[in-house]
């Protein structure tokens, strides 16, 4: 999943859960509380979309698969399986470099509906252990097992019968990270894979959060990233250096939330209702254009993209907004809301061309073009739920996203 710099339930103290083991801090405003009583799984189905076609297809075992959400020339790697990895190919990377990379590779598209189908299939094994499920992405969920259904206590052999459990149903391998938090259960997950099973202690947090680049911290995107680097932070441990009050200064809310997060406190919940605000796609066009044309066949490859999107997050929305950036550099959002919830790129276009009448494009050289998809239908109790909402990702803004797994 591509990062983000936006941030989503921030780490807020009022209502929280028990607050142990107080930390006296340098700064006297300041008051951290690290919460060490809750237990919190992340599951992580591993290279998801390759393994489910290599299940399917015993011929692709061993092999590079490579799946991507179309094959078009502006096709996107969803998943590469582990020997395609070797090669270098990732999630995200456009598909003309991973044939250059890899082109011995086998090429699929993704087959959603499928994914869809056995990732519900696992969520019911989540649930019979707990009703806290939040699931991030068809691969993903977040489990919190503190009260579990099974009473056991041990959030690692809960774990590790949840990998079981999925292995015998499904035939797929995830990898498992425990903790007292989501930020380091995350961090765990993804410590050992494949089939990796990692739990990260207390008396961990100090030196790896020390150790740890600062590009892996939660809600720190691209963006945040290169200004910590000018700044000269690289790990934890530089941002450990810098004061609360800097912190919001520099950052705001999310400055709030790295203060806590390399002492070890995230105090986000597992919410099963958390859903997605937005899921947009823009281009930057490879030249300015008064094209009207032009913007209008960018249009509908967004369009396309964006129902895709919505797909694999099994969303509908209402709300179309239309994002052009000028030649000068300045932006502009059109928005408008259908009576319908729907996730049909053919009323996406639509929609969009009617506010592309209220722009000045055509008139004036546009550079960018964007569509975006909110105000979404909460999704019912039958749908593939493990499709719902990546906390990660959820946008205000467009963002430029792929689907990945
Ligand atoms: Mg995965």
């Amino acid at each position: 999943m591509k990062k983000t710099d936006s941030m989503n339930g921030g780490v807020e103290f009022a209502g929280s859960t028990k607050t142990e083991n107080k930390i006296e801090l340098a700064a006297p405003t300041v008051e951290t509380f690290v919460t060490t009583d809750r237990k919190i799984i992340v599951v992580d189905m591993d290279a998801y979309f390759a393994s489910v076609e290599q299940r399917d297809n015993p011929d692709l075992k061993g092999k590079p698969v490579i799946v991507c959400e179309s094959l078009g020339s502006r096709g996107v790697v969803s998943t590469a399986s582990y020997e395609a990895r070797k090669f270098g190919v990732h999630s995200a990377m456009p598909l003309w470099k991973a044939r250059q990379l890899c082109p011995e590779g086998i090429f699929l598209e993704v087959r959603i509906d499928v994914y869809k189908i056995i990732s519900s299939q696992i969520k019911n094994i989540y649930l019979e252990y707990t009703d806290l499920v939040e699931p991030v992405a068809l691969d993903e969920a977040y489990l919190d097992v503190t009260v579990n259904k099974k009473g056991i206590s041990s959030a690692i052999d809960l774990a590790g019968e949840i990998q079981s459990r999925i292995f015998f149903e499904t035939k797929l391998t995830a990898s498992a990270g425990v903790s007292f938090n989501m930020f380091l259960a995350k961090l765990a997950s993804g410590m050992h894979k494949p089939s990796g099973l990692t739990e990260i202690t207390k008396d961990q947090v100090d030196s790896l959060m020390d150790n740890l680049p600062i590009g892996e911290f939660y809600g720190v995107g691209e963006v945040t990233e290169s200004k910590f680097r000018n700044m000269g932070v690289e790990t934890g441990a530089d941002l450990k250096k810098l004061s609360f009050d800097d912190l919001s200064r520099l950052f705001g809310k999310p400055g709030r939330s790295f203060y806590n997060l390399v002492r070890g406190i995230d105090e986000r919940v597992v919410d099963p209702n958390k859903l997605r605000k937005s899921i947009g796609k823009e281009i930057t066009l490879q030249a300015d254009t008064e094209n009207v044309e032009e913007i209008l066949d960018n249009l509908a490859t967004l369009s396309t993209d964006v129902e895709k999107l919505l797909q694999v997050e099994g969303l509908y929305g209402r709300t179309i907004t239309l994002k052009l950036k000028y030649g000068n550099f300045s932006s502009i959002t059109r928005q408008q809301a259908l009576k319908e919830f729907t996730d049909d790129a053919v009323i996406f276009f639509n929609t969009a061309v009617g506010l592309l009448k209220k722009t000045r494009a055509g008139e004036w050289p546009v550079r960018l073009v964007g569509i975006a998809v909110s105000g979404f239908a909460p999704l019912p109790e039958s749908e593939p739920a493990v499709s719902e909402s990546p906390s990660l990702s959820a946008t205000t803004n467009m963002e430029v996203a792929q689907i990945t797994a």
